[in-house]
């Protein structure tokens, strides 16, 4: 297969969570620019994502849904590929985090970050895996984070089910790859996305932040987009189960 052929996702349908901004949006564009046709699953509407991936000459489905709560992914699964397409790469890529000491953190936090960050994570997995399984090929990408190795401050709930996205990740590659479907995840180091808008804001912690980035900078969406790119194209067949870093080198640090 030629080089251009190994990164080629024509005629492939992606799931991407949480493709109104940030990393997510990124990520949508990224697939899009390579072939694929785009489902964005998000709370809020996102015209933006839809413009730039129609722009590009694919379709872009979206589906407003609040990962906050309990959902019937299989009826879900069931309509899109029902009224879309097939869902070839399902990219997790949504997530929230609620910052507060341990000592003061609440259940309501600590009960909405689960559910989105690990429960719905892997109950929509388990939907669009079944679809997979049945013909034989897919590739599920999670969203990390450098908190699936490191304890971090202040975000307990989110550093328990970052740790969670990096266990399931190797779990549910072992029992994914006989039904041909690889997964990975990706950890990224500090980007600029609202998600890390008040760390920006804190000169204390936005220099200390940067002091320890061997590369010098925070990180932006593309530096990732590129990395699911790979993670999701017949390039990387043989890779499954990793959690891949895109962090500047901060965890080499
Ligand atoms: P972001 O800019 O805050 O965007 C989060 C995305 O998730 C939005 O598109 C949002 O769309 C969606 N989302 C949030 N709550 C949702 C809900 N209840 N239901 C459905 N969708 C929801 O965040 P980001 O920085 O791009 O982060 C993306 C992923 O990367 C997350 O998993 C995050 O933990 C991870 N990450 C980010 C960094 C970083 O430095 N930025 C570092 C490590 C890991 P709606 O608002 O429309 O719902």
């Amino acid at each position: 297969m030629s080089i251009a052929a190994l990164f080629d996702l024509s005629g492939k349908g992606a799931l991407v969570t949480g493709a109104r901004t940030g990393l997510g949006q990124a990520i949508a564009l990224a697939l899009a620019q390579a072939g694929a046709d785009i489902i964005g699953l998000g709370s809020s509407p996102m015209p933006d994502t839809k413009a730039k991936v129609e722009a590009l000459g694919r379709r872009f489905i979206e589906v407003q849904q609040d990962l906050t709560q309990s959902i019937d992914f299989a009826g879900l699964i069931d309509r899109l590929e029902r009224e879309a397409f097939p869902i070839d790469i399902l990219v997790n890529n949504a997530g929230i985090i609620r910052r507060a000491d341990v000592l003061e953190f609440s259940e309501a936090d600590w009960d909405a970050v689960t559910q989105v960050n690990e429960k719905n994570l892997f109950f929509l997995s388990q939907a669009v895996a079944k679809r997979m399984a049945a013909r034989k090929f897919g590739r599920i990408v999670n969203i990390a984070s450098l908190l699936s190795f490191q304890g971090g401050i202040r975000v307990p709930a989110y550093t328990a089910s970052k740790h969670a996205v990096a266990g399931l990740t190797k779990l549910m590659a072992n029992e994914l790859a006989p039904h041909g479907i690889t997964v990975n995840a990706i950890a990224p180091g500090y980007f600029e996305t609202d998600n890390t808008t008040a760390l920006r804001a804190d000169p204390v912690r936005q220099k200390q932040i940067l002091e320890r980035i061997p590369s010098g900078r925070w990180g932006v969406p593309d530096d990732l987009a590129t990395t699911v790119l790979f993670l999701t194209s017949p390039a990387s067949s043989y890779v499954t189960g990793t959690i891949v870093p895109v962090d500047g080198g901060w965890l080499a640090r």
